[in-house]
């Protein structure tokens, strides 16, 4: 449940309330509103029953949340979450684009890239320095040495980092690195990895399993978040389905069903999403006027050498038509770009 204070509801009330759900076995959750105060009590209410909070001065309203997410539900907070890395806000009015190369090869790739990509607006480097390969034979990756060039290369264009994390034992070197930790799509249900993210300071992008329903998907958030991380981006990255005729089906029904439920920015890579670059740029348009607060694009100086995923990645040509058309309809639908 959500308990929402009144505008004038004094400090001692609301320490009350919290000492109360404590009490009671919850854990309080505050968020300090410009208005007002909303305490969010996470457990299981069927268990601990409403702990008499409705009765306590200060409180003007108890509203029990129906989901099983408390923290990602909007209902926790309304007017949805911006997330500010530097200058640039996730989240907010501007439609933030993070793009690069599926897995960083080399300095002279990521050079290049990063060059292109800045040329043309975007503001957030992607690039796997530790990748997750259906194959233990294919590129698995540079490791350090490619967190070491994406923070060189961060440092030359002043781009902020997006890079995944796989294992909890190199979380400490990628949050050392990255400015925003990926969780890939195999990893959306690692929960053990996703609360040693939720104990970090740095936001989170989490991608949807391949086949997991958007409450699954918004459960793993509250993994994170209820270790005390509230900067979580949510990526719709293409589920499995029947069709062959792409890598994946993009579901983009999830940014209008998500933002709805949820206050966390949602993002959308449609390169994962349908595996095929000439099919890439009209999803990419399509995420921005749906609502995505964001799009993700695997570009690469030149694909057809790329190690990993070279088939769905956009030369910097085709990235810079792309981010023109995305303009265009990021202002048709009162988006900044
Ligand atoms: C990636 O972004 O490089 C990646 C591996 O994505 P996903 O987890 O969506 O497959
Ligand atoms: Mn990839």
């Amino acid at each position: 449940m959500v308990i929402v204070m009144d505008h004038n509801a004094t400090e001692e009330q609301i320490e009350t309330v919290v000492q109360r759900l404590e009490d009671a076995g919850y854990r309080a959750h505050l968020s300090r509103g410009v208005e007002r105060t909303i305490i969010g009590a996470i457990g299981d209410e069927t268990q601990l029953g409403d702990a008499g909070i409705e009765l306590l001065p200060g409180v003007a309203n108890v509203i029990p949340i129906m989901q099983p997410y408390k923290l990602a539900s909007r209902v926790m907070r309304e007017e949805g979450t911006v997330i500010t890395i530097g200058d640039v806000e996730i989240g907010g009015d501007t439609v933030q684009v993070m793009a690069g190369p599926c897995a960083v090869e080399s300095k002279e790739q990521l050079f290049e890239v990063a060059e292109k990509i800045k040329e043309n607006g975007a503001r957030i480097l992607r690039g796997g320095a530790y990748k997750p390969r259906t194959s233990p034979y294919s590129f698995q990756g540079l490791a350090e040495k490619g967190l070491q060039l994406l923070a060189e290369t961060r440092e030359k264009y002043g781009l902020l980092i997006v890079t995944e994390v796989m294992d909890p034992r190199t979380l400490p070197l990628v949050a050392e690195y990255a400015d925003i930790i990926q969780i890939g799509t195999r990893n959306m249900q690692n929960f053990y990895l996703l609360r040693e993210v939720g104990r970090y300071n740095k936001p989170v992008l989490l991608k949807r399993g391949l086949a997991a329903t958007m409450e699954e998907w918004l459960m793993a958030a509250e993994y994170i978040l209820s270790e005390g991380n509230p900067n979580v981006i949510l990526c719709e990255r293409g589920i499995r389905t029947f069709e062959t005729y792409t890598r994946n089906t993009l579901d983009l029904s999830a940014v209008p069903i998500i933002k709805h439920f949820s206050h966390l920015p949602v993002i959308v890579d449609p390169s994962h999403g349908i595996g095929k670059f000439r099919f890439v740029p009209p999803m990419a348009v399509a995420a921005v006027a749906a609502g995505a607060d964001g799009v993700m694009l695997e570009v690469h100086p030149n694909p057809l050498e790329a190690l990993c995923d070279g088939a769905q990645s956009l030369t910097p040509k085709k990235f810079a038509k792309t981010m023109k058309q995305m303009a265009a309809v990021a202002q048709a639908v009162g988006r900044k770009f």
